[in-house]
């Protein structure tokens, strides 16, 4: 049972929601972040009452939509998010590193940050990966359900059998530009590469504590040692 030190703790931590899907409403309802809603889950409201200091909104689209239209639709939720933050300036702000989401809790402010969820999205090109960074973007989940023209998923047939030439060097510059690349969704080979490949920690953005109790949808358990090496510690790892 809860008891009232529980709350407490939870209130004195600094708690991150490592990722939301209420991104896509806010283009496509015209979702309002400022009022609470009986539906959903993610609000100002309700992120205030949650105690939540940072939040990760993810950009997605299903891997169906690739090309100039994925490309097209990320850039639709960016601009919803900028826009859901530029309207609440005194609740909101966006954050781009580890010290944005310190500054944002003690100006008693939600730092919102921003995943990439499928590397579809970026359309095999790595000046638009570089472009997400500069809108905000600090992860990347390199596939959703379906294989990328770069990855292999987990829920989809082996294709590339991991990670092809050019998903080395999305990992390289994901590397480069301080971003997590998430695993989140990807096939075991391709978890493997993406170990292999990455000079610095790698996603989902959660701590370890919570790796240890939470399976993953990826064989996680069956490498444990070596991938904790290269697990990120926090969600913060992001310079
Ligand atoms: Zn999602």
């Amino acid at each position: 049972m809860r008891k009232p030190q529980d709350n407490e703790l939870h209130f004195q931590s600094l708690v991150i929601d490592a990722h939301v899907d209420t991104t896509q409403r806010l283009v496509a309802d015209g979702f309002e972040l400022g009022i609470r809603h009986d539906d959903g889950s993610v609000d100002i409201p309700r992120l205030r009452q949650g105690g939540v200091a940072a939040v990760f909104f993810a950009i997605w689209t299903p891997g169906t939509i690739t090309g100039p239209a994925a490309v097209e639709r990320a850039q639709a939720q960016f601009d919803a998010i900028h826009r859901q933050i530029a309207a609440h300036p005194k609740d909101l702000v966006l954050a781009r590193s580890s010290a944005d989401v310190l500054r944002a809790r003690r100006a008693g402010q939600i730092a919102l940050l921003i995943a990439i969820e499928g590397g579809h999205l970026i359309n095999n090109d790595l000046a638009i990966l570089r472009r997400y960074h500069s809108l905000g973007a600090r992860y990347m989940t390199l596939t959703h359900t379906l294989n990328v023209d770069w990855a292999d998923a987990s829920t989809d047939r082996p294709l590339h059998h991991g990670l092809t030439d050019f998903g080395t060097r999305v990992i390289g510059e994901l590397n480069r530009l301080g971003m997590l690349a998430d695993v989140s969704h990807v096939s075991d080979k391709t978890f493997y590469d993406v170990l292999s490949a990455s000079q610095a920690p790698v996603g989902p953005p959660i701590p370890p504590a919570a790796l240890a109790v939470m399976p993953l949808a990826t064989s996680a358990t069956k490498c444990s040692a070596r991938w904790r090496q290269k697990v990120a510690s926090y969600t913060l790892t992001f310079t």
